[in-house]
């Protein structure tokens, strides 16, 4: 019997690629006929999984009673050629309460006439390219890819056990706003994407208690903006993780806050100063960039506001660079006595009311601190938009599009990965002469 068939597809003028129709797990191919009715490609199947031969009506015995041919739609071939597969499904007589039953099977989705790996491929596709060209290519109804994509999108996020033991909760920018993501990061890849941080109020609390009933000490990352204690954010990573879990704040949000809480007090100042001006536009793109990488321009800038006319701004913008140089330095990681020695300086400046910047990062000081004792999460850190981030044509897609597509890309490298994991795990038995 064959199992697969190997097909030349030619595509252009010297371009040749092998196409090979794989049967589905668990089915062997009876016939294929490459040029069916309607241009189609029909491949006769049928299942080789043991038959259970339990009655499903009263549990009795039932035996054979012929076979008939179901049609289901299958993943198109490579050159796009529609396929379909004609299940020959085996029929069943009970001899007790005399009901008749059929033959189920994994790969035939139960409500519709398609295989399920054609339902996740639609999914897939629907999420790279967008419902309406894959209805066009497979000429299903679009409806129905849309369902195919719902439901594939529920699957997504869903298998905790994927995830490792350090988790970060970041907002990421997301079809056009920032959204709450789970993020693996020892695995570097997104696991999931709230679309609001309400939607997150709502869904976080049955995720942390299923991803710590799976793992063992993890620790959680979070973005400093959803800590309780700042502005009206929930308390919900206490709520949802408890006081067991260890808990840090990231490097990243912990600087874009510095940054922008110090320049938020700056502009008031400069409006103060100069009632006439209406943008500051100029002035906070300078305050935002580092000295170590400000061209001669900036440089001027700066030695202006030093020497002659805004001597609060070159002190507010000198403030900022020493909490990024906390960071510097020989350790390469974040030092205890450079933060300390920061909030002294901050408390003792003159110029800015820095009180409840400084009162909030000693409420988080041992969160804060924790966080440089790992050094993974530096370069995850590093990396961290490149892992979130989608090329230019996707942002521009619906939210539900952008997650399935970020989604995707992690499960299919945590599925690498675990095949990998399985195929050395097998290597190492055949070396030992376990199997
Ligand atoms: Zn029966």
């Amino acid at each position: 019997m064959v199992n697969g068939l190997n097909r030349l597809i030619e595509l252009g003028d010297d371009l040749h690629m092998t196409w090979q129709f794989s049967a589905p797990a668990g089915t062997e191919v009876v016939s294929l006929d490459e040029a069916g009715a309607a241009g189609l490609m029909v491949v006769k199947l049928r299942s080789t999984s043991p038959i259970d031969l339990a009655c499903p009506h009263c549990g009795g015995p039932r035996t054979k009673n012929g076979t008939r041919i179901v049609r289901f739609r299958d993943i198109p071939t490579a050159c796009g050629q529609a396929v379909v597969i004609d299940w020959l499904r085996q029929k069943f007589v009970c001899s007790l309460c005399h009901r008749s039953s059929h033959d189920q099977h994994a790969a035939f989705d139960r409500r519709r006439d398609m295989t399920v790996r054609f339902v996740e491929w639609v999914g897939k596709e629907a999420a790279e390219r967008g419902f309406t060209a894959v209805a066009k290519q497979t000429s299903i109804n679009p409806k129905v890819a849309r369902r195919a994509f719902r439901e594939t999108e529920k699957k997504l996020g869903a298998d905790v056990g994927l995830l490792s033991d350090a988790i970060a909760i970041e907002l990421i920018d997301l079809a056009g706003c920032k959204r709450p993501a789970i993020i693996d990061a020892r695995g570097e890849f997104v696991f999931e994407v709230y679309v609001s941080s309400q939607d997150m109020q709502t869904r976080l609390p049955a995720f942390a208690s299923d991803y710590l009933r799976q793992h063992e000490h993890p620790m959680v990352v979070a973005d400093l903006s959803l800590f309780p204690g700042n502005e009206g954010t929930p308390r919900l990573l206490d709520e949802a993780f408890g006081p067991q879990v260890e808990r840090l704040i990231s490097r990243a949000s912990l600087e874009r806050e510095v940054v922008h809480r110090i320049w938020g007090l700056c502009e008031p100042l400069l409006d103060q100063k100069y009632p006439d001006r209406h943008t500051w536009r100029s002035v906070r793109a300078v305050f935002f960039r580092r000295r170590s990488s400000m061209k001669k321009i900036a440089r001027r800038h700066l030695q202006v506001w030093e020497k002659m006319l805004q001597p609060e701004l070159y002190a507010a913008y000198m403030l900022k660079e020493d909490f990024l140089d906390i960071w510097q330095g020989q350790a390469k990681s974040f030092s205890e006595d450079r933060f300390d020695a920061w909030i002294q300086r901050a408390v003792r400046h003159s110029n800015l009311r820095l009180d409840a910047l400084v009162f909030m990062m000693l409420s988080h000081r041992r969160q804060i601190l924790a966080f440089s004792r790992y050094d993974f999460l530096d370069g995850f850190y590093k990396r961290l938009s490149a892992i979130t981030s989608l090329d230019k044509n996707r942002s521009a897609r619906s939210f539900s599009a952008a997650r399935a597509a970020l989604l995707m890309r992690g499960l299919s490298k945590e599925r690498e990965k675990l095949n990998e994991l399985v195929g050395q795990f097998a290597d190492e038995l055949m070396a030992t002469g376990k199997i």
